[in-house]
């Protein structure tokens, strides 16, 4: 079996222990065995990092370029490669996993441009004969906690601006996804960089990210995963100050309403409900419904997802994968269980399936008759798993909409112009689709939420630089 190493400090450093990475879809299949750092290794990737932040951090903007750009390159022109081995060991589907890995290629590469653009401003000062600068510096050393659902797009989407604002970075992959993570710093670690400008260390998070997150050393954290986790990290970063960002989880509504169009709803609730298994924060997993339109909606739902293959994610004829691990099916298992007790009605699938291959496989399943109240429409399942609340009008579907803690993606099937306005409007959300799957984002433009979903500023497009980077304000004589 195939080892992967730590890479720190410029080398690839063996760990006291490894772990094994297993394929959702097939859990005989063993991807490798990956190394799991210990608190003497964190410590020694936090020394190298800062470290290596006095020399990164003074480096060019074409040098910075330069790197990104080559790191951009190679992700696109091994898609096929790295999508398969992402579809392997996370269980999204081939073409899934291609198209995420396309998306980590064009981040680095609009960062490679953003390395190029990044400017700062001269204003004339309120004092005769003085000039203000400001301008925008790196942090230091950051930390970043990625989770298994994107193993490569989120990586990329916090790797990238991280290094071409200048900063060191710490990449701490999620535990189950580990593959991607490794190959990722493999093309890093072939650029220019600096060695310890960026550091791979796998490992669990409760020793390792808990070590980061608490290291004085570590500027700042940037977090994707559970709110749990997320709020732990709050506390841990509040009390010595670090600067952190933190995108958790979702309980995202998609709105149907009587001037729907029938098809259009349909496809943006199976894409956005099921498509990666369900398992995007974006996911709709409520779906308002008005009255006028429920019963026909229902009825294309259960007609659609009946046509929908559940099966190996290396599988070309596969619609939807496994799940990602055991723990997961069986937490999907539990809501469902639960919504069941507290009244829901299962209108398409829910059970666990078996394929020709062990795998953590489930029919997606979609319940009706749920009301706002039920805990599977408050709490967030991260599964294949939908439900269906009817309401009567458009206002009473905004206000459940916007009954929960949540607050990262919203969605409106509607042809009305003035429903969608409104809805752009008031939707208590980071981001809002009309007549679009509510997952689904573009790489160029701010990516978070509101509410409990977000914390810290935006990830992605021109907007990460207000995390990566801090402000500094020159005054000057003239
Ligand atoms: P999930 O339940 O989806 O795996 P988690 O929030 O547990 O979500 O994990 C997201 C990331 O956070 C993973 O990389 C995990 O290793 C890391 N992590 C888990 N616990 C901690 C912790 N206490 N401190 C820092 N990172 C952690």
């Amino acid at each position: 079996m195939q080892r992967y190493d730590n890479y720190i400090n410029g080398q690839w450093q063996a760990a006291a222990s490894f772990a094994p990475n297993i394929n959702p879809s097939d859990t005989s299949d063993v991807i490798g065995e990956y190394a799991q750092a210990d608190a003497e290794q964190m410590k020694q990737a936090i020394a190298a990092a800062k470290a290596a932040f006095k020399t990164w951090s003074r480096s060019g903007a074409q040098q910075r370029h330069d790197v990104l750009d080559a790191i951009g390159n190679e992700i696109l022109a091994r898609k096929e490669e790295i999508g398969t081995l992402l579809a392997r060991e996370e269980g999204k589907t081939l073409a899934e996993g291609i198209g995420e890995t396309v998306r980590a290629g064009q981040i680095f590469k609009f960062f490679a441009g953003e390395a190029l653009r990044t400017g700062g401003e001269w204003l004339p000062s309120v004092r005769p004969g003085v000039e203000v600068e400001i301008i925008r510096e790196p942090l230091g050393v950051i930390g970043l906690i990625t989770p298994w659902n994107f193993p490569i797009a989120i990586p990329a989407w916090k790797i990238a601006p991280a290094l071409c604002y200048g900063n060191a970075v710490i990449f701490k992959p999620a535990e189950l996804t580990p593959g991607c993570a490794w190959v990722l710093a493999e093309i890093i670690s072939r650029t220019a960089l600096p060695p310890g400008a960026f550091n791979l260390v796998m490992g669990p998070g409760s020793v390792v990210g808990q070590l980061m997150t608490q290291s004085p050393a570590v500027t700042a954290i940037s977090f994707t995963g559970s709110v749990s986790t997320g709020r732990s990290i709050l506390q841990a970063t509040a009390e010595r100050g670090a600067k952190v960002q933190l995108e958790m989880g979702g309980k995202n509504p998609l709105v149907v309403l009587d001037d729907a169009d029938l098809d259009v709803a349909v496809n943006c609730a199976i894409n956005g409900s099921y498509y990666s298994t369900g398992q995007r924060c974006t996911a709709s997993s409520r779906i308002i419904v008005t009255d006028g339109i429920h019963d026909r909606f229902v009825a294309a739902m259960q007609a659609r997802l009946a046509t929908l293959k559940i099966g190996q994610a290396l599988d070309k004829s596969t619609d939807i994968g496994p799940v990602v691990d055991q723990r997961q099916l069986e937490q999907n298992q539990r809501y469902i269980d639960q919504c069941l007790q507290e009244g829901g009605t299962l209108a398409f699938g829910g059970e666990s399936i078996r394929c020709e291959t062990p795998g953590f496989f489930m029919q997606p399943a979609l319940f009706v008759d749920t009301t706002p109240e039920m805990t599977i429409n408050r709490e967030e399942v991260f599964g294949p798993v939908a439900t269906v609340i009817r309401v009567k009008d458009y206002d009473e579907a905004l206000a459940v909409a916007n009954a929960t803690e949540m607050g990262l993606a919203a969605g409106i099937c509607t042809t009305s112009l003035k429903h969608a306005t409104h809805f752009k409007r008031h939707a208590e959300a980071g981001m809002v689709m009309v007549n679009l799957p509510t997952a689904g984002v573009d790489y160029h433009v701010p990516f978070g939420g509101r509410k409990a979903s977000s914390y810290g500023s935006r990830e992605q497009g021109r907007y990460a630089q207000e995390f990566y980077t801090t402000v500094k304000t020159s005054y000057q004589s003239a």
